[in-house]
């Protein structure tokens, strides 16, 4: 077995001993003779996996008992329209753009109600956080909106819009479990898993109790309601059992790691070890502000496409995978989530300095 250095935005690189465990649990998962993929979501084994998911989940973020939360299906996209159709009583809601995942959010609303750009930092190819101190967010809106963590321009909110009062809906996909959030600021917290937790397909909505109501859009299908999902605590129908289960296994990793002031503190560790040569380089340069740098996603570039290519080639024959940057962006882009070692981000740093050596005329 030989495993690389995984720089994927996501899916993306998980814990070797949660990826050991699930392995060794695959025929017989503690003795009921049968996978977690194969057994009955209304067992009682299984029963014991999501409700420890949910406590761990909860333990981790300190999460209130006001907030649900949930585990379902349709990856963050699909929040894109859920939120609109749950939170819009007066169809109307602002939204930051930040990037294409804002973006896309953004269009989504825009079919259901008024969608209002409080913000945008199109201008700069979503190269910095606009500020968000004094927005024209009005009395009837519904909501506010951001993408917390841009994944793929790197760049990441480091205080919170001033929503004067009106409540929160944050993706925080590509930074979810990174480090500690309040989760008494937001109204809704949800994040796709595969970034920084588990296998694709699954999304994870932390919802205060009182934006959970049967008061929905029209023609909102049921699945979508939060309220049918929270009455029955993500079992409405047959949930993603092995992804909850895969997901449950990182929630104990994380706190066995020590929990997120811990991983935060490691976050930064890493990414310090990376943004420090990207400054010094002169090959190199990082694509965004620095007062904005995700701790996540790094993006960076040479400056010459074909440089670039060369240096994704080259990176991968040397087990470093993964490193090419978003089509709409070009360059590189390193993702560093939880699961990636401290030593592959020096693997990647010396590589770095190793290339630019031999490439800097
Ligand atoms: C990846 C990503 C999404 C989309 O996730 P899907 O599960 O593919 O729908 C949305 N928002 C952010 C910030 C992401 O990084």
């Amino acid at each position: 077995m030989s495993r690389v250095y995984n720089f994927s935005a996501g899916p993306a690189v998980l814990p070797e001993e949660v990826l050991k465990e699930a392995a060794d649990e695959m025929m017989d998962y503690r003795g009921c003779g049968m996978s977690v993929m194969e057994m009955s979501h209304r067992s009682k084994v299984y029963d014991d996996i999501i409700k420890d998911a949910e406590k761990d989940l909860r333990d981790l973020l300190n999460i209130p008992d006001n907030y649900k939360v949930l585990f379902l299906q349709g990856g963050a996209s699909q929040q894109f329209a859920a939120i609109p159709m749950n939170l819009m009583k007066n169809k109307k809601a602002g939204y930051i753009v930040t990037g294409q995942w804002a973006k896309k959010a953004f269009a989504e609303a825009k079919m259901y109600g008024e969608a209002v750009e409080l913000a945008s930092s199109a201008d700069k190819t979503f190269s910095y956080i606009p500020d968000c101190s004094n927005l024209a967010i009005t009395d009837d809106m519904d909501y506010v909106y951001i993408c917390e963590n841009n994944t793929i321009y790197g760049t990441k909110y480091k205080t919170l819009p001033n929503t004067k009062g009106k409540d929160l809906v944050s993706d925080v996909s590509s930074c979810f479990l990174s480090e500690p959030m309040d989760v008494t600021k937001y109204g809704i917290v949800y994040g796709g898993v595969q970034k920084n937790i588990g296998p694709a397909g699954m999304v994870i909505d932390i919802i205060r109790e009182d934006l959970i109501t049967d008061d929905v859009l029209p023609g909102t299908p049921t699945m979508l309601k939060f309220k049918t999902q929270a009455d029955n605590d993500s079992l409405y129908n047959t949930p993603p059992c092995y992804n909850i289960y895969i997901c449950g296994k990182v929630f104990k990793w994380l706190k066995n790691m020590g929990g997120l002031e811990v991983m935060k503190q490691r976050n930064e560790e890493k990414a310090a070890v990376l943004y420090n040569f990207l400054d010094e380089s002169k090959l190199f340069k990082g694509t965004v502000v620095k007062e904005d740098r995700s701790l996540m996603n790094v993006p960076f570039v040479t400056g010459d496409a074909d440089l670039d290519a060369k240096f994704v080639a080259e990176s991968k024959a040397a087990g470093l995978e993964n490193l090419k940057g978003h089509r709409t962006v070009g360059g590189m882009r390193a993702s560093i989530y939880n699961a990636m070692p401290k030593a592959g981000v020096e693997k990647l740093v010396e590589f770095m300095a190793d290339f630019e050596k031999k490439n800097l005329k």
